[in-house]
Order: structure tokens, then C-alpha cells, then sequence
């Protein structure tokens, strides 16, 4: 093909795992040619993306940041311009920002057998031009979410409302919330993040749940890591932090799968302790479903606890029947006044940032495929995907996952292959690929490859495995083809053993 650029690895997205990849490239695997395409005009990807006030992370930064670059400031729960920032160092560090092309969102990438190499096309956000590129390995950094639109369920009545309605992944500059009423709709991570950072400066602040969500209280310093951080060498204080964090979120995990009635007293011990006496805490703080079923809402020093004991925020448990113009009116007949709701509603999930796929002019379906150590996908030559995990910091298994293909690139130019292809297990039942319950992950589901029922095709969530699997297990096993010629023979199809 002449006159398309060609790159040996291709990562798509410049948010954190995407950065990271790049970084890894440069560490792990000097001799690579390599380029980033990113949709937005910016790096930092999440961390950019989202402007509400508050915005946070929820993991530690020792976790949530790279294994390969100490976080240094003093705040373990980080806010998002932090995070901004440290991305964006990183890459300034690795010299990075000539490799990026900004401004360009990967539409279609087409695998050739023949030329054993992908044809990735991007169009030109600012003009709609189509470009070209190719490259031999690609690697899909793209985040699980649409950046375009958040998750928007219709309320009856929404243009009755004589307020403002805003969805915090699209916060306007001009958004003036002080001395108003406000209500946050939603129970997940961004609305108990909102809510206290709203009430700082609004009126009122109502968070209005269909359900409620488990939260623990976290310090946002973490004194033991602070110490450490005096004692040890940057780099060794990271490290030993890093597991430090591993092991405590690990624990917290697996008490909650083992002993789903202990951890749940716990939590509402923490939250009891927080409110005032004779708080309604089983409405609002008692869900349903066992911890871990969903995701845990993390809050730093108890800061949502803080505005509601406080009475400068409010939670209100139960169904909107509809908008009203002045607010919100429930089914309880309860009316909520605001001047301005917050649709912290979610987000909606798009798997490899929306990439049509080809292998040899036959479009991937998606769902019909088995996840390969939770990065590559069955039948789908010479591609990973960065995705993390749900129930630990996103990064930490960003991290095993470029260090594995950085691993799996050098043992293919050691040996002479040109084409790795996943194949689907022969035996056993296939599940979803995601055993969470959230709201996002079962609107979107249907649409993700499938994992197996062992490794290397299971998706196991939990980082001390994964480090055994991506670090140290064999890179040729039963789950995987590797070819010096360029064609491989077609894989056998996915079958569900079980049915
Ligand atoms: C508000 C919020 C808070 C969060 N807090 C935490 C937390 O505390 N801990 C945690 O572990 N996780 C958290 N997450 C999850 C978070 O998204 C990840 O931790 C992490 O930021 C994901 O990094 P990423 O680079 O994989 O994806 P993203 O940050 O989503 O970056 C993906 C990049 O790829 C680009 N892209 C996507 N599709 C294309 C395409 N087709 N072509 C070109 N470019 C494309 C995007 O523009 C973006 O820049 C949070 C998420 C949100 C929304």
C-alpha cells in the first residue's frame, strides 16, 4: 500500500491507559515505531472530559496512577485537574505529545491477512476528512464510554421544568449554582461527588436516588503512604504503596463476595457513625443488593456524610414520577423545588471507542467472540484492548495489560512471527464478560465479547492472578495462535459448550 503512513503499533486514545501504552513502548519496546490518535484536541481522556465541580477520583492515586511514574502530591483521592496534569506530565516526560494526532476519531480499522496489517481509517474532527493509516499491531486505548452523550433516560414533564437541566459530562462554564436549589438525580460515583461539592456554595443540595448505594468513607490522606513517602525512595514508596492499596481494596473485595452480611454491618456502621442520630440510614444508606454486587461509592473524610449531617444536603429515596416547573414531583406526591437539576443518570457504554472491526472484509461481531486474557479478542489478529478493572482501579490492570503486550510484541520479533490470533476455548460454558450488576454494564452488556470459564479466557477481576497470568505465565498457551506467515487458518467458531 503507498502512500499511507505505516506504524508498527497504533494506540488509539490518549487518556490514561493510552499515555501509559505509549510510555510502555518507549520503556519496553525501543525499537518500535509507534503513533496515538485521539479523537479530542486534548490528552487526559476521562480526566479532561469531565468538569463538574468536585470531580474526583474515587481510587487512590498510587493505584489509579502508573506503576512506572510516583504520584507525589499530597492528596491520595485526587481531583480531576490533578489527575489532568499528571497525565499530561507523563507524557511530556516521555516526550510524547509529536506522536499524538489530536483531532482525529478512528471510524473503521480493517484487518488484511495478505499484508498482515491493519488499515485504520480516522476522520479529521475539524474538517471530516478520512485519513489513513496502517500499522502491523493495533491497540484500542478508547475508555468503555461514549464521550458524546452520557446516559439520558426521559423524564415525563422535562419542558414543563422553568429550570435549568444539566448532565454532568457536558457541565456549561456558565452553570451559576449559588444561592439556588439544587437536585442531583442519581447514586453513583459523580452524584456523591456532586453533592457535596455543590452544597458548598448552593442553597440546598437534594440528591434524589431511585435506590441506594453502599458508601465508605475514605481518608483522602493517606498518613501510613506519607510516611513511607519520608523513608523510602520515590520509586520503592510507590511500589510498596501501590500494594499497600492492592491488598486493602482486595480485601475489601473479597470480604464482600465471602461475607456479604459482615461487610454490609460494616458499612453501615461507617455511615451511622457519620449521620445524625436517628437518621433514616436504612432508606437511604441500605441497598438492596449485597456490596460489590455494584459498584461501592467511595467518599473522601466522609465529605457527603459531612453536607448531610450538616443540613446543607438532603436525600430523598425513591421514584420521580415527574417533572414539574419548579422541580421534581415524586410518586410519593412529595415535590422537590429547584432551580437547577443534575442528571447524574450515568453513562452509556461503547466498546473500542466505536471502531467498526474487519478481519479480511468480515465485519467482528462483537458479541460473538471470547475475551483472550481479558485484551485480546478471539479471532481478531494483532489486537488489545486496555480495559481495567470494575472493581479495583482502572489502571492497575492498564498496567499489566501494556506491559504484556510490550512482553508479547518482543517475543513475536524473537521468534519471527508476524500474526498473533486468540482463538476461543474447545470446552466450557461461556458468561458475560463484566459480573457486575450496574445499571451501565447491564444497559450494554449484549454487546461485549463473552470470557470463558477458565484461563486464559476467564476475566477473573482480581490483580494478584492477573500478575501471575500477564507477568509471569507462559505467552504461548492453548489460548493463542502465532503465525510467520501472514495468513492464518480461520479460527473455529464460538460455541457455547454449555447450551
Ligand atoms: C467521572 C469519572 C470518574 C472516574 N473515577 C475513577 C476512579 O477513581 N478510579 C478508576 O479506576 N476509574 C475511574 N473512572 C474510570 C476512568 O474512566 C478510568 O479510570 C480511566 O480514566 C480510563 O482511562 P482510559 O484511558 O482507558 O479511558 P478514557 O479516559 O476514557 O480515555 C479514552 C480516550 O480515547 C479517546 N477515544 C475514544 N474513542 C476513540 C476513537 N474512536 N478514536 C480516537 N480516540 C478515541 C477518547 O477521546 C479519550 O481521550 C472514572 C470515570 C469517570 C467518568
Amino acid at each position: 500500500m503507498t502512500g499511507v503512513e505505516h506504524v508498527d503499533v497504533l494506540i488509539i486514545g490518549a487518556g490514561l491507559s493510552g499515555i501509559g501504552a505509549a510510555c510502555q513502548l518507549r520503556r519496553s519496546c525501543r525499537s518500535k515505531t509507534f503513533a496515538v490518535v485521539e479523537a479530542r484536541d486534548a490528552i487526559g481522556g476521562t480526566w479532561d472530559l469531565f468538569r463538574y465541580p468536585g470531580v474526583r477520583s474515587d481510587s487512590d492515586m498510587f493505584t489509579l496512577g502508573f506503576s512506572f511514574r510516583p504520584w507525589s502530591s499530597a492528596k491520595a483521592i485526587a481531583d480531576g485537574p490533578a489527575i489532568r496534569e499528571y497525565i499530561r506530565d507523563t507524557a511530556r516526560e516521555y516526550d510524547l505529545e509529536s506522536t499524538i494526532r489530536f483531532g482525529h476519531r478512528v471510524v473503521r480499522a480493517s484487518w488484511s491477512s495478505a499484508e498482515a496489517r491493519w488499515t485504520v481509517e480516522a476522520e479529521r474532527t475539524d474538517t471530516g476528512e478520512v485519513v489513513q493509516l496502517s500499522c502491523s499491531f493495533l491497540f484500542s486505548c478508547t475508555g468503555y464510554y461514549r464521550y458524546d452523550q452520557g446516559h439520558e433516560p426521559p423524564f415525563a414533564g422535562q419542558d414543563e421544568f422553568t429550570g435549568r437541566i444539566v448532565h454532568p459530562q457536558h457541565w456549561p462554564d456558565d452553570l451559576d449554582y449559588a444561592g439556588r436549589r439544587v437536585v442531583v438525580i442519581g447514586s453513583g460515583a459523580t452524584a456523591v461527588t456532586l453533592v457535596p461539592a455543590m452544597a458548598d456554595q448552593a442553597a440546598h443540595v437534594t440528591m434524589v436516588q431511585r435506590s441506594p448505594s453502599y458508601v465508605l468513607s475514605l481518608p483522602s490522606v493517606d498518613v501510613i503512604a506519607d510516611r513511607l513517602r519520608r523513608m523510602l525512595p520515590a520509586n520503592a514508596a510507590h511500589s510498596v504503596i501501590r500494594w499497600k492499596n492492592v491488598l486493602l481494596m482486595t480485601l475489601i473485595y473479597q470480604l464482600s463476595k465471602r461475607a456479604p452480611s459482615v461487610m454490609r454491618r460494616l458499612l453501615r456502621k461507617g455511615a451511622a457513625a457519620r449521620l445524625p442520630d436517628g437518621y433514616a440510614l436504612d432508606t437511604h444508606f441500605n441497598p438492596r443488593y449485597d456490596p460489590w454486587d455494584q459498584r461501592l461509592c467511595f467518599v473522601p473524610d466522609g465529605d457527603l456524610f459531612k453536607a448531610v449531617r450538616g443540613g446543607r444536603a438532603s436525600i430523598v429515596t425513591g421514584e420521580i414520577e415527574r417533572f414539574i416547573s419548579t422541580g421534581l414531583r415524586m410518586t410519593s406526591g412529595q415535590e422537590l423545588d429547584a432551580d437547577v437539576v443534575i442528571t447524574a443518570t450515568g453513562l452509556r457504554l461503547l466498546v473500542l471507542g466505536g471502531v467498526q472491526l474487519t478481519v479480511d472484509g468480515v465485519p467482528v461481531d462483537l458479541p460473538g467472540t471470547v475475551a483472550y486474557k481479558g485484551l485480546m479478542i478471539s479471532g481478531v489478529p494483532n489486537l488489545a484492548l486496555a480495559v481495567g478493572y470494575t472493581n479495583a482501579s482502572w489502571t492497575l490492570k492498564c498496567d499489566l495489560i501494556v506491559k504484556y503486550v510490550c512482553r508479547l510484541l518482543n517475543h513475536m520479533d524473537d521468534h519471527g512471527y508476524r500474526v498473533v490470533m486468540p482463538q476461543p476455548p474447545t470446552s466450557g460454558s461461556l458468561r458475560p464478560l463484566i459480573d457486575l450488576q450496574s445499571g451501565y454494564i447491564l444497559r450494554s452488556i449484549d454487546q461485549l465479547p463473552k470470557q470463558g470459564s477458565a484461563a486464559p479466557w476467564r476475566v477473573y477481576q482480581n490483580y494478584l492472578r492477573d500478575v501471575y497470568l500477564l507477568r509471569r505465565g507462559p505467552v504461548e498457551d492453548a489460548g493463542v495462535r502465532f503465525g510467520r506467515e501472514p495468513v492464518l487458518a480461520a479460527p473455529p467458531p464460538v460455541t457455547d459448550q454449555s447450551t
